[in-house]
């Protein structure tokens, strides 16, 4: 499928010409205009102290090695947006390893570093998926979820745009679950949150602060839960949602506990450094254990019902944090989850995202999970007991130290002058 036709199938024609306009209006004949839109995104990143990632066809990189290499040396995170921008749906096999196989070589070739990848149009299919796990790609950051944050109804002029986009996208609603990074057979997928800038600014006519509000409740919600938002905002539209990005950061700024703001690749590397981790839990006295957690003081312990040594300071919720690495815990029962030996194991991978610490079920445990079955439904129903759970625990923290929730500040830089705009429709 071509570019136009993309645009005219999801779009629809009135979209098409406004977004033809502002294409015209937002990149130049050379790379001049979009160096200074990139260079004025990276003055807000610095003002917040965080690296945005940005995923480029890997064409564009071997065009303008020169502007990547200079976004790479301000900090950015450049992840894979494919060989070309093309939907990979439509691409066969032995095609999407060759696309993947050949995106690594000019990011090589070109001395850009990389860590994960976005599918254009966030299309992605499983045999996409295979070809990543093949070349060891780190992360990967095509599935989108969807939040319950625009007014329903939608306005009526907007709805078939944005109803259109969103059977396109066929994002999971953010309702079923956390939003978090997931193990998927091998390869981390850091979903995207939508509504994105795209659906606020050229399907719903929204701009600046307006925007803002939208990710602001994005952010609230994500907070209340500990979830991941990795939000989109493409460059080309960095002006018109600046507003609402510095509101945005404003609010993540005025945050206790803090919102952990970090790269695509910052967050896949965390996940993978907790998957490693192994917590001892050392029992002390028939009502006191000792728990260590190995490593530097980033991983930080959570209390609940609990008294501990050092003490805990008021976290979140019902929660405590203890600023150590390292606790004596004394409390009624054993502080952790006991697992029977048939739990299945993807629920037990689910339990440690979540931060719980588990050990095989002992007499001494009050929380024992028997889970033997592995699907969506069955972690659900286990997340809604934990959470309505009073048990007094000890886990770990999701996020580095004693922030509460993660923020991603991502733009698909699909294209720098007129011309990558002109050779995607030609295709
Ligand atoms: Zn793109």
């Amino acid at each position: 499928m071509g570019y136009l036709e993309h645009l005219l199938t999801s779009k629809g024609i009135s979209t098409v010409t406004r977004r033809l306009r502002a294409i015209l209006r937002q990149l130049g004949p050379t790379p001049a205009r979009m160096r200074r839109t990139l260079d004025a995104y990276m003055d807000v990143a610095d003002a917040f102290a965080f690296h945005p990632t940005f995923p480029t066809p890997a064409v564009v990189v071997d065009r303008y090695p020169r502007l990547i290499r200079h976004l790479v040396e301000r900090g950015a995170d450049i992840a894979i947006h494919g060989l070309e921008h093309v939907d990979y749906v439509h691409i066969p096999p032995e095609e999407q390893q060759r696309h993947v196989e050949e995106a690594i070589r000019i990011f090589r070739k070109r001395g850009i570093p990389f860590s994960g990848f976005r599918a254009p149009y966030l299309r992605w299919d499983a045999s996409l998926l295979d070809a990543l796990r093949t070349h060891r790609v780190g992360y990967d950051s095509s599935s989108a979820v969807l939040w319950d944050v625009l007014p329903d109804p939608l306005p009526p002029d907007a709805e078939a745009r944005v109803r259109r986009v969103l059977e396109f996208y066929d994002p999971r609603p953010a309702a079923e679950g956390p939003v978090l990074p997931s193990w998927e057979e091998g390869i981390l997928r850091l979903p995207v949150s939508l509504p994105d800038d795209e659906i606020l600014v050229d399907r719903m006519g929204k701009g600046g602060e307006e925007v803002g509000r939208v990710w602001s409740a994005i952010l609230e919600r994500t907070y209340r839960r500990g979830d991941l938002f990795v939000l989109q905002l493409h460059p080309e539209r960095f002006f018109a949602c600046e507003g609402g990005l510095r509101l945005l950061l404003e609010e993540v700024r005025g945050r206790t506990p803090p919102v952990w703001t970090a790269s695509l690749a910052e967050i896949a590397r965390w996940w993978r450094r907790k998957q490693q981790l192994h917590v001892t839990v050392e029992t002390l006295g028939p009502r006191q254990w000792r728990v260590r957690v190995p490593g530097d003081g980033e991983v930080g312990l959570l209390v609940r019902g609990m008294t501990t040594t050092p003490a805990s300071v008021p976290w979140y919720g019902s929660w405590r944090y203890v600023p150590s690495s390292e606790a004596i815990v004394t409390g009624p029962t054993r502080p952790t989850v006991g697992v029977t030996s048939d739990v299945h194991p993807r629920v037990l991978r689910f339990l440690r995202d979540l931060g719980y610490i588990t050990e095989t079920a002992a007499p001494d445990h009050v929380l024992v999970v028997r889970e033997r079955e592995g699907s969506p439904e069955a972690r659900r129903r286990l997340l809604q007991r934990l959470e309505e759970s009073r048990v007094p625990l000890v886990r770990l923290n999701r996020w580095p130290r004693d922030s509460r929730s993660a923020l991603a500040v991502t733009g698909d830089l699909d294209a720098v002058t007129w011309w990558d705009f002109l050779r995607r429709l030609g295709r």
